[in-house]
């Protein structure tokens, strides 16, 4: 048996086994809604299983579970949870190639650029939580009235609802369950109906070593099973990764109980080459940036390459020549560098920007722009990674958010016409800058819109 063989066959071996199942109370059970979800393996088109479109019945037992967790679970010492969260991770190291094969069958990201890095600092980013739980410190305060003391203290809020999209959906779960547990809280995690299985087998493993009821997992449609964990009156604090349409539903639907919520949104995000950069390094950088091994479906995906004139030509040639080397094919397979798109909804989304794209007269196909042909991409969801010139900066595929393999190159002139259109747009999440001026760099860091700035 190939490698691929044996990947491919540990992974159909786990999805089957978690097919229409939902974690609660610390088992694998059926949900009581009788109608599933089909889940296709994006680098072939085939069903591998069904997950439970769960409706509010199903939200209501997730959500008492974790709600009678709560009251055990919150009375043990921060640093006794730590202990078990960071056994959480012990147990998941151990059976990392199981979770790294399925998220992998379930995403149609390729495993070694993408799912075996992925589920390697999901294990990581578990254990660093498990080690912050000696810092949930509160503060003391000086006070003018005698024989009184002021502190702060970090209590836990309650149940959590945390749901997550479909591109990264190991570390987005891990990122949201590991601090609201080691804190004190317990979960009720909705995973994204499209990749619902490694998140669950993660969470499978992760909560042997936590109290039944601390982590409880369901699937389903946004309105039909997400709406109702955001809104459940238990529901205690929301945090939610996803677009930014679905991002401002649920800050509404949270809004009337006065609940806290966490939003982390999309990107349209500027990826910029100043002349004087290191050429070597720049062009792996923004080819890199751009997530073409995770076919562009990442939120910090450097889309737009602003690139000074003086070099354009340049980092087109240098860009033409990585690309070429980036291998796509089944996901599964060790050879491929690149898989393939997450559903057929996606993949037209991504036809549709190119269409726009190719139908605009100055614009330019450097690298891509079409599906490929071959037995190998038959029915899978592929598209080639696809890097454009000419397209006008107001376009809407300069302007928002394709989540697929294509990028726009834009020269521009001067550091502050770059800067001026790098901020013009709605978004705000990451940004790049590439230089050997370290004052620019900083200036970058202060005058840029954006959260995360490399
Ligand atoms: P999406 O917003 O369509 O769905 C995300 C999740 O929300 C899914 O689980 C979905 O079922 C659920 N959902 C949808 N409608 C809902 C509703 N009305 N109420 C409650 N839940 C609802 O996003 P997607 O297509 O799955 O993921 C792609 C998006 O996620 C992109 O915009 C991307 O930029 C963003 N993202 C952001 C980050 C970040 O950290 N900022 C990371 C990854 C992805």
């Amino acid at each position: 048996m190939s490698n691929f063989e044996k990947n491919l066959e540990q992974a159909l071996i786990n999805a089957k086994r978690l097919t229409n199942k939902i974690l609660i109370d610390g088992k694998l059970i059926s949900a009581q809604t009788n109608n599933k979800i089909p889940v296709l393996n994006p680098s072939t088109g085939e069903n591998i299983g069904s997950a439970p479109q769960c409706d509010k019945n199903d939200v209501n037992i997730a959500v008492e579970s974790a709600h009678k967790a709560f009251q055990k679970w919150k009375k043990i010492p921060a640093r006794e949870r730590g202990k078990m969260v960071a056994a959480g991770a012990r147990r998941l190291e151990e059976r990392k190639s199981e979770i790294q094969t399925l998220l992998s069958l379930d995403t149609g990201n390729a495993l070694r650029t993408q799912a075996i890095p992925e589920t390697g600092a999901s294990i990581e980013l578990t254990n660093m939580f498990a080690g912050l739980s000696g810092e949930l410190k509160g503060e003391n305060y000086p006070t003018n009235i005698p024989n009184s003391i002021h502190y702060t203290t970090r209590d836990p809020i309650g149940v959590v609802c945390a749901i997550v999209p479909w591109n990264a959906p190991l570390f987005l779960t891990v990122a949201k369950i590991a601090p609201a547990i080691v804190a004190g809280n317990s979960v009720v995690l909705k995973t994204a109906e499209q990749a619902p299985f490694c998140a669950l087998l993660l969470s499978e493993i992760f909560q042997q070593e936590l109290p039944p009821g601390v982590l409880n997992v369901i699937s389903g449609y946004g309105e039909e099973c997400g709406e109702p964990l955001v809104t459940h009156e238990k529901v205690r604090k929301v945090t939610f990764t996803g677009s930014f349409t679905v991002g401002k539903i649920i800050a509404q639907k949270a809004a009337p109980k006065l609940c806290p919520v966490t939003l982390e949104l999309g990107g349209k995000n500027p990826n910029i080459i100043m002349s004087d950069a290191d050429l070597d390094i720049a062009i792996q950088g923004v080819i890199d940036g751009m997530r073409y091994t995770r076919q562009g479906q990442a939120c910090t995906a450097g889309s737009r390459i602003y690139i000074q004139e003086k070099i354009y030509d340049k980092v087109l040639d240098g860009a033409f020549e990585k690309l070429s080397k980036l291998k796509m094919g089944n996901a599964l397979d060790e050879n491929s560098d690149i898989g393939a798109i997450i559903s057929e909804e996606q993949l037209q989304r991504t036809l549709h920007y190119m269409d726009i794209a190719k139908k605009n007269s100055t614009t330019k196909v450097v690298y891509g722009g079409n599906q490929p042909s071959g037995d190998d991409y038959k029915n899978g969801f592929f598209y080639e990674p696809t890097l454009m010139s000419g397209v006008p900066v107001n376009s809407p595929v300069c302007q928002e958010e394709i989540f697929g393999p294509v990028a726009c190159a834009i020269p521009f002139k001067t550091f502050d016409e770059v800067m001026s259109s790098a901020n013009d747009t709605p978004f705000g999440l990451s940004a790049v800058l590439w230089t050997q001026n370290l004052s620019r760099a900083l200036q970058f860091v202060e005058e840029i819109e954006a959260g995360f700035v490399q």
